[in-house]
C-alpha cells in the first residue's frame, strides 16, 4: 500500500463532458483546451481520449505543450498555440505541424517574415490582456490577409457573469472582426461562453475547464468531474477538549474529537490557504479540515465517519462529493487553480 495521494482521472467523463458541450451548438466546432498538461490531469491522455470521441482541434498555451500533444495524436488533428511564437520557434511550429495564434504585431511580423504554414489572428476586443487591436482591420486588413489565417478570435473577459455589458460590447466588436474575414472561421466563446448563447458560438468554441467538470454550468447541462483526488489515512487519534490543532495551534478543540490525519498537503496542491475551511469526504460523510494544511499532511475530524476512519482508508478532496468549485472556494481560489496546481507528487490514474 502507498500512502501517495492519488488522483483518478475519469476520461470517460471528460469525453462525456465534451460530447455535452458539443451538443450545445450543433452549427459549431467543438475544440478542446488542454494547455497547462490537460488542466494538470495529463494532456496526452485527455488529447488521445478526446480525439478518438472526434475532437478536431485542440488548444495548448506553449509550443513545447503542443509538440507533446502532436506526438500523442499524430498528424490529423489541428493544434494551434496560445501564446504564439518567439523568435527561434519556428523549427518547432514547423516539424510538429503547430499552428501559431499571434497575438502581437511582433508575432504578425515574425510569422510574416519566417513564418511558414497556417496561422490564427486573435484580437483583443475588450479584454486588455493579449490581442491585436482591432484597429488593425481597418489599417492592415489586407497585410493580415495575406498570412491566410485559418481562424481569428477573440477572448471573453466576463463570460461567466452573463449579464455583464462587456459580453455583449465584445461580441459586437468581434463580430466586426469576424465580417473583415468572411471566408475565415471564427471563435469567440470559452466554457462559460459556451453558456451565452448561439450568437456567441460562431464556428468553434474553445471550453476547457467545461471538460474536467468545473465551471458552473447552467442547469440544462450536466458536466461530471474530471478527477477524483483522495489521500489516505495515516492517523487516527482522540483530542481532547480545549486542545490545538497543527502549526501555529489556530484550531481550538471546544469539545473531545476524533481526528485523522491524512497523507496530503501544500506540496501535492492543497493550497494553504484552505487551511481551516476545506472538508474532506470520508464514506460520502463531510470531515472538515482542522488548523493549518502542512506541506504533507492535513488533519480533519472524522467524528461523522468514525467507524470508515481508519489507517489507509482514503479520503476524497476532489470528486462527486468534494465539488471542484466548491473546494475552491473554500480555498479562496478557483477550480482553475486547483486542478494546474495538483502537483507531480499525485499520482495519476485513468479509467
Ligand atoms: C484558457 C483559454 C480558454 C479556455 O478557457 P476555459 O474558461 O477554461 O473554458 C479559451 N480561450 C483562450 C484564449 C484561453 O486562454
Amino acid at each position: 500500500m502507498s500512502f501517495r495521494p492519488r488522483a483518478t482521472v475519469h476520461l470517460s467523463h471528460i469525453v462525456a463532458n465534451w460530447q455535452a458541450i458539443d451538443q450545445l451548438h450543433p452549427g459549431a466546432t467543438t475544440a478542446a483546451v488542454v494547455k497547462a498538461n490537460g488542466y494538470g490531469l495529463g494532456a496526452a491522455r485527455v488529447s488521445d481520449a478526446l480525439s478518438k470521441a472526434g475532437c478536431s482541434t485542440f488548444f495548448v498555451a506553449h509550443v513545447e505543450e503542443g509538440v507533446m500533444v502532436r506526438r500523442t495524436l499524430g498528424q490529423a488533428r489541428r493544434i494551434f498555440v496560445l501564446n504564439g511564437p518567439a523568435a527561434g520557434d519556428m523549427r518547432s511550429y514547423r516539424e510538429a505541424s503547430l499552428t501559431p495564434v499571434l497575438s502581437s504585431e511582433d508575432q504578425v511580423a515574425l510569422w510574416t517574415r519566417e513564418g511558414r504554414g497556417p496561422c490564427a489572428l486573435h484580437f483583443d476586443t475588450g479584454m486588455n490582456r493579449l490581442g491585436l487591436p482591432p484597429a488593425m482591420i481597418e489599417t492592415h486588413l489586407d497585410a493580415l490577409k495575406k498570412l491566410q489565417p485559418v481562424l481569428v478570435m477573440s477572448h471573453l473577459a466576463c463570460a461567466d457573469e452573463p449579464d455583464h455589458p462587456l459580453n455583449q460590447a465584445q461580441l459586437d466588436r468581434f463580430t466586426r472582426i469576424a465580417n473583415a474575414f468572411p471566408d475565415t472561421p471564427a471563435s469567440l466563446a470559452n466554457s462559460a461562453g459556451c453558456y451565452l448563447g448561439g450568437a456567441y458560438a460562431f464556428d468553434l468554441t474553445r471550453p476547457g475547464i467545461a471538460l474536467y467538470g468545473g465551471s458552473d454550468a447552467p442547469g440544462h447541462v450536466a458536466l461530471s468531474p474530471g478527477v477524483t483526488l483522495d489521500a489516505r489515512i495515516l492517523s487516527v487519534f482522540r483530542a481532547r477538549a480545549g486542545d490545538t490543532v497543527g502549526y501555529g495551534a489556530t484550531h481550538r478543540l471546544e469539545e473531545d474529537r476524533m481526528l485523522a490525519t491524512v497523507a496530503l498537503g501544500y506540496a501535492d496542491g492543497m493550497p494553504r490557504a484552505g487551511s481551516n475551511a476545506l472538508i474532506g469526504y470520508l464514506d460520502g460523510a463531510p470531515c472538515p479540515v482542522l488548523g493549518r494544511i502542512s506541506m504533507d499532511l492535513i488533519t480533519i475530524d472524522v467524528s461523522k465517519a468514525q467507524a470508515a476512519a481508519k489507517t489507509g482508508a482514503r479520503v476524497e478532496f476532489l470528486g462527486p462529493h468534494a465539488k471542484l468549485e466548491d473546494q475552491a472556494a473554500r480555498a479562496g481560489t478557483l477550480g482553475y487553480e486547483l486542478l494546474t496546481g495538483l502537483s507531480n507528487r499525485v499520482e495519476r490514474f485513468y479509467v
